[in-house]
């Protein structure tokens, strides 16, 4: 099991493609699904489309994209998704939290304001983490096979914002699971850090640094009575392939326990006692041949559903199924869970970035790269040094004629803005630094090229 950190150099609009003129929304996690693309487009842009490299190479990108690698879902520092079961204040005036999955306490659960209403299963970021997390621009949609804009297509775009309240680049974490049939090469491949660019509008936002490390996980708390929390959608079957009707409790501890047994050690679902769920349509796009994949109806993430087990299954088989999901597709990052055997708790804030600050990555390799990804590295190299030496001379004398210059004039307004702040607001020693490294990247980096999508 790998651990993933997700850093963000720029905003992510982690949408579907825009219909209409209405504003194209973005997720607030990262899908499992989106990581997946991210991954095999850097794949392919070093080794080939799959159909055309050699057998072996073939393999081993069946086996890290349409085998049984899960990849789970991303969730940034201070966000997650609420389960179903839990009721709050609907005025969110005060604290009252209830989980339905583990209450014994008789009567409907009320607090002060009013009665206590439940979520819809979206993800939430705590007061802090959320400030500032949407911004919204307007572009011109482009022919993606002409190059040139389509007629009356100016639309609106919301993506997440690559700095939180405190400043600092945006991390996501979760995990992605190697089946037991990886070859090492492809293991090796899946471990190894790199820059990968996610979502829409590839050329301006969506750069990312990708960092795995082994995962040192404890194993949940088990017990008689375990609760399964969606953490992304999941496609739940019978066993002849159709749809599983959730009102249907027979229907659905029988498909369960097929599908659970064999990896909980021979510990049997004996009962479902109760369901929370809803709903969703999701599609998804084949990574190699970018053909749409069918539409299915999905549970939605948050949905939960509460077991009982003949006996209490191993923690460590708890462990590995929360890395494998549940349901089809689950290469494709449907069917992430999280077991429980308490109730749910509202997280506490979370603590201030400032404490990890020594792992923290250098701000100056995220400018340098976005100097580079406008296209005028080369020119930046050149023009940047009379200010950052006259900003060493004179500390107060910050500007932005740079950014006036008539060779920036069609920078895109995300690359202005993140321009800008850079110049007015990054320390001179960071500013000398970013030129050191824009000047390594623009003299060819040959490697780390290698691995840009
Ligand atoms: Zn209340």
């Amino acid at each position: 099991m790998l651990e993933i950190q997700v850093t963000a150099h720029q905003s992510l609009a982690l949408g579907v493609r825009p219909v209409g003129t209405a504003p194209v929304p973005t997720h607030l996690n990262i899908p499992g699904s989106v990581l997946r693309g991210a991954l095999a487009a850097v794949w392919i842009a070093q080794y080939g489309l799959p159909t055309k490299v050699p057998s072996d190479k073939r393999r081993e990108f069946i086996a890290l994209f349409e085998s049984d690698v899960s990849y789970g879902p991303l969730f940034a520092t201070g966000s997650q998704v609420v389960p179903l079961s839990v009721l709050r204040c609907k005025y969110r005036t005060c604290a009252a939290v209830v989980d339905e999955a583990f209450n014994d306490a008789e009567g409907a659960p009320t607090c002060a304001c009013g009665p206590l209403v439940p979520g819809r299963g979206e993800v939430e970021f705590t007061k802090s983490a959320a400030r500032g997390l949407v911004t919204q621009s307007t572009h011109l949609q482009i022919d993606d096979a002409r190059g040139v804009a389509e007629e009356n297509l100016l639309f609106t775009r919301r993506a997440l914002t690559h700095r939180d309240a405190n400043d600092a680049e945006r991390t996501f974490h979760g995990r992605i699971t190697p089946g037991s049939e990886l070859p090492d090469s492809a293991a090796r491949w899946l471990a190894g850090a790199r820059r990968l660019r996610l979502g829409a509008r590839r050329g301006t936002s969506g750069a990312v640094t990708y960092t795995p490390r082994p995962a040192v996980v404890a194993p949940p708390a088990t017990g008689l009575r375990i609760a399964l929390r969606l953490t992304a959608p999941a496609i739940l079957t019978d066993p002849s392939g159709l749809l599983l009707d959730l009102a249907d409790r027979q229907a659905v501890r029988s498909a369960l326990d097929d599908e659970l047994a064999p990896q909980l050690g021979g510990a049997r679902v004996t009962a479902v006692e109760r369901v929370w769920a809803r709903r969703e349509r999701v599609g998804g796009w084949h990574a190699a041949s970018r053909l749409p994949k069918p539409v299915e109806l999905a549970v939605s993430a948050g949905s939960v559903l509460l077991l009982t087990f003949d006996r209490p299954p191993a923690p460590d088989r708890l462990l590995a199924l929360t890395g494998r999901g549940i349901g089809l597709r689950r290469n494709e990052g449907f069917g992430a869970l999280e077991t429980a055997t308490t109730a749910w708790e509202q997280p506490a804030e979370p603590a201030s970035t400032a404490t990890d600050q020594d792992q923290a990555p250098d701000p100056a390799e995220a400018y340098a790269w976005q100097l580079f990804d406008t296209g005028h590295g080369p020119w930046f190299v050149d023009n940047l040094r009379p200010y950052v030496e006259e900003l060493a001379a004179h500390p107060g004398a910050r500007h932005i004629g740079l950014l006036e210059r008539p060779r920036l004039r069609r920078l895109t307004p995300n690359d202005r803005e993140t321009l800008t702040t850079m110049l007015l607001n990054a320390p001179v020693d960071v500013l000398d630094r970013t030129l050191g490294m824009l000047n390594a990247l623009v003299r060819g980096l040959a490697e780390k090229e290698s691995l840009r999508p």
